[in-house]
Order: C-alpha cells, then sequence, then structure tokens
C-alpha cells in the first residue's frame, strides 16, 4: 500500500504529526505497536483508582487556552473537545538536609513578592528575569513561526536580550541578573521537568517554560492525558487518516538514502517516501535500519548525545481525602539540597531518593472516588544503573524496596503519614517504560540536554540533521526536546517541515 507519510508511533509526537498532515491533504498511515494511542499519554485502572500514567503538568496551554500549545490544538480542531483545569499553585518545595521549605503561588507579581518575602532584595532581580523571559517567549514564538530558519538580523534588533542569553546555561544569566544565591537556587526547582541541573540548562528552555507555568498557569485534562490522546487520533480518523494499533515497525525500508517505506513484525509492508519516527534515533539507526545504509554522521551525532532521565514512579490509590492526609499542595519537590548539581550526581545513583510528589486531587477534586486521594511520587535516575543491575530474580525486591524507601522520604518530608491509607498501588521502573514505548534504556525524558546541545542548537540545527532523504524525528527526541507541549508542538512543527520538503522536491 502507497502513502504520502507514515508516522511510526502514536505518542505525543507521532499523533500531532499525523494529524496535521492528514489535516493538510496527506494520505498518512499511523503505525503503532500498542493497543491505544498516547504512548506514555494514557492511563490505567487498578481498582476504584484511575491512574495517570505520566503527565503532571502541561506548559504552554495556559489557564485561558492562550498559550502555544492551546493554538495548536485550536488549529488541529481539537480544543472544544478537551475540558483543562488549572493547578492553583507553582511548585511546593522542601529540603531533607537543609530544611527548607518554600511555596508560590502563580502570576507573576504575587511570585514576585514571594520570593522577596523568602529572599529580601531579590525583588529588582527577579522583575529583570520576568521582563526577559517575556522577550524569551516572543523570541521563542518568531522561531517558531519561521520554521527553524529566522531572519538573524531581525533577531538582533528585536530581541537583542534573548540573543545575549540564548547561549547561556540557567544559572550564568541568572548570576548575570545579580539575583542572590538562594533565589537563584529555589527558582531552579523545576530544574528536574527538563532532566538537566542549572549549571547545564539552557536559559531559554527553562525560562520559558517557568514562565508557562508562573504566568499562565499550568494545566491538566480532567480525564487525563488519555483524553487529549484519543481526542487527536479521533480526528485524525475523521479527517480520513489511517492507524493501525498492535503493529510494530521492524524495519523502515531505504534505497540510494531515501526512505521508500517500512515492513512490521507480522511481515507487511507499506510505502512512503516520507517517514516520520516517533522513536529515539537510537532504535532507528541500530534496528530498524541496515546498518550499511545508515549514513556515519548519523551515526556519530546519535552516539555523541547522552540518554536523558529515567524513571521509577509510585502510583498510589489512598483511601483518605488529601484534607484527612494533611496534603495541601499539588506538587511536592523533594530534594537533599537545593544545590540542583549536587543533586543531579546523586540521582545517578540507584539510591537516589529526591522525587516529586503529585496530589491530583488538589487539582481537580474528583480525579478520584469520594474520600480518597491519588497520589504519584516520581523519582528520575540519570544512568543506566537500574537496567544493569536488574535480573529476573531481584526485580520484584528491586522495585518493592525502592517504593517503600520513596513512601518513606515523602513521609518525612511531608510529615503526612501515607501508608496506612494505601488502598492500590503500582510500581513502574525504567523496564516498564522501556517495554511499552521502546525507548532505549527506558528513557523517559529523550536526550540530556548539555550546555551545546540543548533547544536553541536543535532548533537551528533541525534541517542539517536530515541524514537520510524523507526521515524526520518528532516527539521526546526531536527537535524541542522532551516533554508533553514540546513533543505536541515538535509534532506539528516536523509535519510541516516534511511537507516543505516535498513541495520543494516536486518544484
Ligand atoms: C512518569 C512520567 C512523567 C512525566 N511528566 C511530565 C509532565 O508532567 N509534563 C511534561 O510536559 N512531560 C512529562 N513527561 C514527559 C512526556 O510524557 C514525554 O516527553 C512525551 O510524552 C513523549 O512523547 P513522545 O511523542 O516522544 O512518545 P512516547 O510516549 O515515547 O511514545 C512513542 C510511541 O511509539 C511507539 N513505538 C515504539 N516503537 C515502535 C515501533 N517499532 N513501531 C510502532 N510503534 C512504536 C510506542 O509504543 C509509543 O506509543 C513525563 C514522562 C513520564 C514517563
Amino acid at each position: 500500500m502507497n502513502y504520502d507519510a507514515i508516522v511510526i508511533g502514536a505518542g505525543n509526537g507521532g499523533l500531532v504529526t499525523a494529524l496535521t498532515l492528514q489535516k493538510k491533504g496527506q494520505k498518512v498511515l499511523l503505525l503503532e505497536k500498542n493497543n491505544v494511542p498516547g504512548g506514555v499519554a494514557t492511563s490505567f485502572k487498578r481498582g476504584r483508582f484511575e491512574f495517570e500514567a505520566s503527565l503532571h503538568e502541561l506548559c504552554q496551554y495556559g489557564k485561558n487556552a492562550d498559550g502555544d500549545l492551546a493554538k495548536l490544538f485550536k488549529e488541529l480542531g481539537v480544543i472544544d473537545k478537551l475540558q483543562m483545569v488549572a493547578i492553583p499553585e507553582t511548585f511546593h518545595v522542601i529540603t531533607l538536609d537543609t530544611n527548607e521549605e518554600y511555596t508560590f503561588p502563580v502570576g507573576v507579581e504575587a511570585f514576585i513578592a514571594q520570593m522577596e518575602e523568602y529572599v529580601p532584595n531579590s525583588k529588582k532581580s527577579m522583575e529583570n528575569f520576568f521582563e526577559l523571559c517575556e522577550e524569551v517567549k516572543e523570541a521563542l514564538a518568531y522561531l517558531n513561526s519561521t520554521n527553524g530558519q529566522p531572519d538573524k538580523k531581525v533577531l538582533k534588533t528585536k530581541y537583542p536580550n534573548f540573543m545575549i542569553c540564548a547561549s547561556y546555561s540557567l544559572n550564568t544569566v541568572l548570576k548575570s541578573l545579580k539575583m542572590p544565591k538562594k533565589a537563584r537556587q529555589i527558582l531552579s526547582t523545576y530544574w528536574t521537568y527538563l532532566g538537566s541541573p542549572s549549571s547545564k540548562i539552557s536559559f531559554v528552555h527553562y525560562a520559558s517554560m517557568l514562565y508557562s507555568y508562573v504566568k499562565d498557569q499550568p494545566v491538566i485534562p480532567i480525564n487525563k492525558s488519555h483524553e487529549i490522546s484519543l481526542t487527536l487520533y479521533e480526528e485524525f480518523l475523521k479527517l480520513g487518516g489511517v492507524g493501525k494499533f498492535l503493529t510494530e515497525v521492524s524495519k523502515i525500508i531505504v534505497e540510494n538514502n531515501q526512505v521508500e517505506g517500512v515492513e512490521t513484525t507480522k511481515k507487511e509492508i507499506y510505502y512512503a517516501k516520507t517517514i516520520i519516527c516517533d522513536i529515539s534515533p537510537n532504535l532507528v539507526y541500530s534496528k530498524l535500519i541496515d546498518s550499511t545504509l545508515v549514513p556515519k554522521k548519523a551515526r556519530q551525532l546519535t552516539n555523541s548525545r547522552q540518554l536523558g532521565a529515567r524513571g521509577v514512579c509510585i502510583y498510589l490509590g489512598l483511601n483518605k481525602s488529601p484534607e484527612e492526609l494533611g496534603l495541601t499542595n499539588y506538587s511536592y519537590f523533594i530534594y537533599h539540597t537545593l544545590d540542583s548539581n549536587k543533586e543531579f550526581k546523586r540521582m545517578h545513583q540507584l539510591k537516589s531518593d529526591n522525587l516529586v510528589g503529585v496530589v491530583l486531587n488538589n487539582a481537580y477534586k474528583d480525579a478520584s472516588p469520594q474520600k480518597t486521594t491519588i497520589l504519584y511520587l516520581t523519582s528520575l535516575i540519570f544512568s543506566s544503573t537500574f537496567s544493569k543491575i536488574v535480573n529476573k530474580e531481584n526485580y520484584f525486591l528491586l522495585k518493592e524496596a525502592y517504593a517503600e524507601n520513596l513512601i518513606d522520604v515523602f513521609e518525612t518530608a511531608t510529615g503526612c503519614q501515607i501508608k496506612d491509607a494505601i488502598e492500590e498501588i503500582e510500581v513502574a521502573t525504567p523496564v516498564t517504560f522501556a517495554r511499552y514505548t521502546n525507548q532505549p534504556d527506558g528513557v523517559i525524558y529523550g536526550y540530556l540536554a548539555t550546555e551545546c546541545d540543548n533547544l536553541l542548537p536543535r532548533l537551528m540545527n533541525m534541517d542539517k540533521e536530515n541524514y537520510i532523504d524523507g526521515l524526520f524525528f518528532a516527539g521526546g527526541f526531536g527537535p524541542r526536546l522532551s516533554g508533553y507541549s514540546s513533543s505536541y508542538l515538535s509534532g506539528n512543527m516536523v509535519a510541516l517541515k516534511a511537507m516543505q520538503r516535498k513541495a520543494k522536491e516536486t518544484n
């Protein structure tokens, strides 16, 4: 069968890619190895609880549905079918070794005032920071609108401060704003969401995420992320797209450095001259394409990138309400200290117990039956330690020990007793994620963002990374890096790029 484009993987990136192309009149085939769309954007039931598999906070959507992601969902014709609820606070952070605790409201002014209360004399630098955030937001919107080919003159004249800070790390820029050290550390609390410490993470990337959360408020879908996945998929079908589940691609056919089609594990063959992968380049270049046909540069680039965070998630259904348990916040970032470099190093070891706790009912009261609570504890690991030591014999013991430790840490940090209230518990490890998504080593955050390989260089070099004609990457391993909004937005951007290339060839 011949198609204009084949999309491999129906995760966030794949779904938006497929829908964008279909909406533009292309004949698209979407292939997914699981039995439902969404990849990790899904949910599952245990007893009387329906657990969200991954989403804590959706960025760039906004309480008033005016963020970049909301605009994209409007364009794709799905926004009216989604019900979002705003999270009433930004972050709440607790440190175990230094006994600190800070909670921040939404809204720029309120956020600055709260920081001034915690860190006197931080106000001026915080104001400058948020002013810069606004310029970053506008500059990124311009970059997106140019599809990775901006006019450098426009960048320099319209966004001069953005250009100055574009290649620096979060910490370097905050220091240059003369922000007091404590305020810098507190402000960097969200670093685990982007999976890189403040000395490595790109200022632009972090600033755009934090600004979106503080100014526009984070949101979550009332019916979990599965609602978004299903809505995108249904719209794709409505427009005539073809989707096949339980269909795993085992080979990408390449001839004369041009993709020609795919073969599945069931030995079906589908043809298309555009193939967009919602999976890692590691998997594509090492398993799906004959190694003799992989260009050296593609292999070199993939090998030079480090894998991002792996994760252990504990999904808890508790038989008491948040009030009964004393859980008053939505998110609990629990670290040993506020020094992200130190904590990042700690998180290379298996015994790392830094975690993010999320109380779903504190954003949406009816997220579970009355007088119950859904609590997620997620702990990141920045190495392949877990996969290296796990085997058939120790897996369940290891999982149990890990879960018990994280629950203990959460109880110690918050002073709330949750163990006696556990009605349902499920634990996902890197092994679970690897099996479910096929991502290497069960990575949940794509590639690690480093000083020289982060959001901007990726966006600017997007075209140079097309080593095989017709082959593109979207999703968490794509040009906008990992995260829900990044994956959706990259799906759209890459689909448009693929069409542009096709149009050039036809002319
Ligand atoms: C526990 C957890 C918490 C998170 N929290 C947040 C958060 O709060 N906010 C946020 O913005 N981001 C969060 N993220 C990150 C975010 O979920 C991901 O970055 C994003 O969903 C990745 O989407 P993706 O398109 O790369 O696809 P994936 O979800 O990785 O999906 C890839 C799809 O491809 C399919 N596939 C793989 N191989 C094949 C093949 N050979 N043939 C056919 N199909 C194949 C897989 O089955 C899968 O469905 C979280 C992630 C996790 C796991």
